[in-house]
Parts: C-alpha cells; structure tokens; sequence
C-alpha cells in the first residue's frame, strides 16, 4: 500500500501514522521528523530550512521533491509507504506521481483527517514533543511547568518554536492556501478517504482501518 495521510497540522497524521505502520508493517515517512533529524544533526539542509520552518513557511518545493525522491529508493519503501507531511503542494504532489510512475508504482489512497480550525489551535497549544525523537504529547496548560520526561527515550519535551500560537495560526493558513487545494487533486483521481478527524483517536483509526480494508478487497477483486 502506498499511502497519505493528509490534513492541516494538528490533524493527527503523526498519532494515526503509527497505528498504520503496525498494521500493515510499511515505513513512515515524515518529512517534518526528517527536516528536525537534520536540524539535529547540524547538516547544511538542516540549516537551511530552519528558517522557514521556525516561522511556519512551507520549505521550498525543490529541496522537498529531492528528499523525498531519495527516500522513495530506499529498500524499505519497496513494498509500501505511509507518507505524513507530503506533499504540501500541488508541485510536490505531481512530483511524486512523476515518481512513482517511473517506479511502476502508484498512490492507493489519500486519507484526508477534517478537522476545525478551532480544534487544530486547541490541540496545537497544548502540544510537547520531545527534542530528541520527536514523540508527541498532549498536556493541559497547568502542567507546562512540571513535564515529565519523555516515555519512548527520557528526552526533554519541549513546545516546538512553530507550535507557539501565532505561528500555528500561520500555519493553518499556509495549510489552507497551500495545501488544501490537493483535495481537489485527489478528489480528481477518485484516492481520497475524507475522514472525520474529530472523533476519539481510537475511532479515526477504526474508520481509516475499515476504508482501506474495503479497498483492498475491492482492488482484489479487480
Ligand atoms: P505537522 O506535523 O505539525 O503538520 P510537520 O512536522 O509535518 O508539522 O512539519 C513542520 C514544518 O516542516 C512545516 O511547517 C514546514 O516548514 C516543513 N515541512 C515539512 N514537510 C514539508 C513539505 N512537504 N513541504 C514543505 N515544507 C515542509
């Protein structure tokens, strides 16, 4: 299966992301963890598109095609892949189908995590992640002074500098004058899954689950 997991930031690709990866034991390919893996390891790339992230700018397309250009070759990814994070562009979107054509491959399914604008800020806010793998938490406002460490690897957590409040309200606007308009693009070649990411994380998973089972058997049966 190759897949997308797509909606604004604050959707729950990441928490939705690893449910995926075990079911269907594919890779997942999160552009945003590969930027930060780079920032971290102080790369030349690393350095250049710190910026944009910090302020909430989409990285530009070209460095972001060639990423994931190198990243589809990987063995991991022969027999599948969960893309969180890309594409962001309609460029980057038909970048990737240039891609996967010339690998015999395809995109199976787009599965689009609706949620408000409201909630996305709400969930936002109260987000922590950790500085070395990036694992995500949610935490009330009364407990920013008193983090525990990380559960994964005991790192620090942390809010990132683009989870801070203004910067979210600029990224769900980059997300509604960049991004979304791959709704209609998918919705065109009949991949997307519009899904209602405001239910408990346990029943989104249930829903994406069903979809795509159906899917499969309706590619089986082909
Ligand atoms: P979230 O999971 O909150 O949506 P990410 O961790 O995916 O955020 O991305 C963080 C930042 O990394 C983005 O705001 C952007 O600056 C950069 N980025 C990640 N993926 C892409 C992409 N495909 N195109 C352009 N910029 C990207």
């Amino acid at each position: 299966m190759n897949l997308i997991l797509f909606g604004a930031p604050g959707a729950g690709k990441g928490t939705q992301t690893g449910s995926l990866i075990d079911t269907y034991h594919i890779p997942a390919i999160a552009t945003g963890d590969m930027l930060r893996a780079q920032r971290r390891a102080g790369t030349a790339l690393g350095e250049q598109v710190k910026s944009y992230m910090d302020r909430g700018e989409l990285v530009p397309d070209n460095l972001m095609i060639d990423i994931i250009k190198e990243r589809l070759q990987k063995p991991d990814a022969k027999n599948g892949f969960i893309l969180d994070g890309f594409p962001r562009t309609v460029a980057q979107a038909e970048a990737l189908d240039r891609k996967l054509d010339q690998l015999g491959r395809r995109v199976d399914a787009v599965i689009y995590l609706r949620v408000s604008r409201q909630v996305l800020i709400d969930r936002l806010s109260h987000r922590y992640s950790c500085r070395t793998c990036d694992a995500v938490y949610n935490f009330a406002p009364q407990q920013a002074g008193n983090l525990p460490r990380c559960s994964v690897d005991g790192g620090d957590l942390y809010q990132r500098p683009d989870d801070r409040p203004e910067i979210v309200a600029h990224r769900i606007d980059v997300f509604l004058k960049h991004t979304a308009p791959l709704i209609d693009y998918y919705t065109a070649q009949h991949k997307l899954e519009n899904i209602d990411g405001q239910m408990s994380v346990d029943d989104v998973r249930a829903d994406i689950t069903r979809r795509l089972s159906a899917l499969r058997k309706g590619a089986g049966s082909r």
